[in-house]
């Protein structure tokens, strides 16, 4: 049997075209997202951009405990999505949306066909795969815990390349001489830190070299009790032959001010795109407010230090 058609970036960027003529709702997100503000702050040779968005607060205040998921109907499975929405099928088990509620100006959600949860290992050949159909985006997938509104479902996300400061920055070091590097007959693995989002950049050619690079990785990462896998954000990106992975660890979901009342307080769920370094802040208070200290703060909360990728990449290299 022929194998199932792979959804290539033009095709996607089709689709959001044709998608923005049919649905109202979807048209004004992308619209309002033209018009969004926007800060950067630049501090110990780090960028963070800092993106005003309202619209996001349907996800950073999302219920995402285990009770709240189940008493909701899943917005991911086929069933259950507006007649508007267009889908564009992937291979066997995938399908390419537009996201709703988008962050970038060309943003997809890539949800797998069956219900089933949000976990790595079983999707790794599939992020693979659309890595390379998609590569014209940058990839990412948030752990279940790490910035998924749907932990239930299995899903991916592509956006526009290049927003997101961690894009160039991760090609950027990959090239930078004094990289520390962990050179195997699979590929590369090469220490990300001082970077606030610290961990791993990872290089393979062929898809199998790169599943055994990231399974050696990811059975060094710890899972936090109650959890079914190590909490993470994945990034990317396919460029000359080659597969590009940024994994970065991660040891909480949300910084404690998101529990907190009065001016401490804020609204910030941190997924892929703020790990990315595209902060996103859905209340104008908090947009107003946000500084390079509290961003610093946040990011210290919820990602690993520059000790604890260290470790990890020694480990890693003595094994
Ligand atoms: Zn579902």
């Amino acid at each position: 049997m022929e194998e199932k058609h792979k959804v290539t970036s033009a095709e996607a960027s089709a689709l959001l075209r044709q998608q923005l003529g049919v649905w109202p709702l979807v048209a004004q997100n992308f619209k309002a997202l033209e018009a969004v503000h926007l800060k950067q702050f630049e501090w110990n040779g780090l960028t963070v951009k800092v993106q005003f968005n309202p619209a996001r607060i349907v996800s950073s205040g999302a219920k995402v405990d285990a009770k709240s998921i189940k008493a909701r109907k899943c917005f991911l499975c086929p069933n259950h999505l507006p007649e508007e929405q267009l889908r564009l099928p992937f291979g066997e088990r995938y399908q390419v949306l537009c996201n709703p509620f988008p962050i970038f100006p060309e943003h997809f959600t890539i949800p797998s066909l069956a219900h089933t949860p949000q976990l790595i290992v079983p999707q790794l050949d599939d992020f693979l795969e659309v890595v390379r159909s998609l590569d014209r985006f940058t990839l990412f997938y948030n752990g279940p815990r790490c910035g998924a509104s749907a932990p239930d479902h299995a899903h991916f996300q592509a956006v526009t390349w290049g927003l997101m400061p961690l894009d160039e920055e991760v090609m950027a070091k990959e090239q930078e001489l004094s990289a520390l590097r962990y050179v195997s007959a699979e590929g590369t693995v090469i220490l990300l830190h001082h970077y606030l989002r610290n961990g791993f950049i990872l290089k393979a050619k062929t898809k199998e070299a790169m599943r055994s690079l990231f399974l050696r990785i990811y059975a060094l990462l710890p899972v936090p009790e109650g959890e079914a896998e190590p909490m993470m954000n994945l990034f990317g990106w396919y460029r000359e032959e080659e597969w590009i992975l940024a994994l970065i660890p991660r040891k909480r979901h949300r910084p404690w001010q998101y529990e907190a009342e009065g001016a401490d307080h804020l609204l910030s769920s941190p997924g892929a795109a703020d790990i990315g370094g595209l902060f996103i802040t859905p209340l104008a208070e908090d947009f107003e407010k946000i500084n390079p200290a509290l961003l610093q703060d946040v990011y210290e909360q919820v990602c690993w230090s520059d000790q604890e990728v260290m470790e990890l990449f020694l480990r890693l290299s003595n094994d």
